[in-house]
């Protein structure tokens, strides 16, 4: 072992002693116990959290899912491998989300039209009018400051008792028949975190990938995009000002969320595009985002497929939690061609696409949801997301208090909750 860092065997031995300590000195949940040695000039933290939940991934849905979980008293842990919360829609740069509203009236709400909301109104900006049908099914999204956005999440977050660990990544996850143990590492700490129930809203499935549970995934997939802005960066105007304009993109082929080695290969070649069109134009580089956003790597297998079928027929599911909507939006290499929803069509999310097939004790929420890819083209946008977030940390918070297992919480539980917290429930 080299002197300074703690090796595996010992990491298990400090984790044990964490572990006994936070049982017989009966603190509350969520709160960490800390072993740490000093050598050298470093500190190797070693965190034993008890949680009730354990939200993975603070991107799109993962913000909502802890949110609505800790305001439903349950003890949330959050851990995010970046540096910021909303995922794509901060970090990524697609900080116009979409789709509130359907067909004249608002089919989304709840916690993440609050933080949209907010955000919005604190820039001084204008939300949309959604008496108004639009004529093209992107005049709706809204507009946020990417910035504001992700700092507003954090306090919603910090008000609700939500712990955030950014740096953060699950190693190891194993089940035990108290929960679940998932040991992280984060540069400079490990963490074990004790946890009764996992959202898992890495948007790719991730936590569901390390325990084996069956995933889907096209033979092909979308494109990732890198966005950035030459030039104009800083052009005044509420639609164009700093955080909301409209930056430009540029494809990148290939990109895939799945380890920190795909998301590199993605970040370089999109970059790389980047620099090539700023030689090509002789342009200033006035706006980059930190990282590519990602489209497509992938879904879970849930009890409930959602097909394409389901989707363009508005199928009312009867364990239907939220609705979506937006065109079947699949990105190839020759561009997009959204196919729009028959007027009237207003698609719904069940539970049951939220849980991978044959597990306990799991739930995910975001674009992983279980569906065939050209469903998934349309489910995958943010204000579905955060719909889907709402709604598994309800059910993984009320699964915690009914010591059971998100499946098994009666649906009008789940439905009430959400009602309670502001959210849309669809209804036949
Ligand atoms: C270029 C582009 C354009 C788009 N255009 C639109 C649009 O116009 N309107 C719209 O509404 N939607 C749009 N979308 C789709 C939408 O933005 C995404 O599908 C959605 O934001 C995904 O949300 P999510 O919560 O599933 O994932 P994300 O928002 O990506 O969140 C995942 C989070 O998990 C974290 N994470 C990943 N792995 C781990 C791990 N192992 N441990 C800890 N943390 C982890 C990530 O850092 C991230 O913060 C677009 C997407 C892209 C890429």
């Amino acid at each position: 072992m080299e002197d300074g860092h703690i090796g595996r065997r010992q990491f298990m031995q400090h984790s044990a002693a964490g572990v006994a300590l936070a049982a017989s000195s009966n603190l509350a949940l969520g709160t960490d116990h800390t072993s740490q040695r000093r050598s050298a000039g470093k500190t190797e933290g070693l965190v034993v959290t008890q949680a009730d939940v354990l939200v993975v991934g603070g991107g799109t849905a993962g913000t909502i899912a802890a949110i609505q979980a800790a305001r439903a008293g349950a003890k949330t842990t959050l851990i995010e491998r970046g540096s910021q919360l909303g995922g794509t829609t901060t970090t990524g740069g697609v900080s116009f989300p979409g789709l509130f509203d359907a067909w004249g009236k608002q089919i989304i709400a709840g916690i993440g039209w609050e933080l949209v909301r907010e955000s919005v109104e604190l820039d001084g900006g204008k939300l949309p009018d959604f008496a108004r049908v639009p004529e093209r099914h992107w005049e709706n999204q809204v507009r946020v400051n990417q910035f504001l956005y992700a700092i507003l999440a954090e306090e919603k977050c910090e008000q609700a008792g939500i712990q955030i660990a950014y740096y953060e990544f699950p190693q190891e996850v194993t089940g035990s028949p108290d929960g679940w143990r998932v040991d992280c590492a984060g540069f400079g700490t490990r963490r074990r975190v004790l946890c009764k129930q996992i959202v898992d809203c890495t948007g790719g499935a991730e936590v569901v990938g390390m325990l084996n549970l069956p995933r889907l995934r096209g033979e092909q997939t979308q494109p990732g995009s890198i966005l950035f802005k030459l030039d104009k960066a800083n052009s005044p105007g509420r639609r164009n000002g700093p955080g909301t304009g409209l930056l430009d993109s540029l494809y990148v082929h290939g990109a895939d969320s799945t380890n920190s080695r795909t998301v590199t290969a993605a970040n370089l070649k999109g970059r790389k595009s980047v620099l090539d069109r700023v030689r090509k134009e002789r342009k200033r580089l006035m706006h980059l985002q930190p990282e590519a956003g990602f489209r497509e790597s992938y879904r879970i297998e849930g009890k409930t497929v959602i097909t394409v079928d389901d989707y363009t027929s508005g199928r009312l599911f009867e364990d239907a939690v939220c609705y979506a909507f937006y065109p079947v939006d699949l990105h190839t290499r020759s561009g997009v061609k959204p196919r729009p929803l028959a007027r009237g069509t207003v698609p719904t999310v069940p539970l049951s696409a939220l849980v991978p097939k044959g597990s306990r004790n799991i739930i995910v929420a975001g674009r992983c949801v279980s569906s065939d890819r050209l469903a998934n083209s349309g489910l995958r946008v943010q204000a579905s997301c955060m719909a889907m977030g709402q709604a598994a940390g309800a059910a993984a918070a009320l699964a915690v208090r009914k010591n059971t297992t998100p499946l098994d919480v009666p649906i009008e539980d789940i439905r009430e909750m959400l009602r309670r917290h502001g959210a849309i429930v669809p209804t036949a």
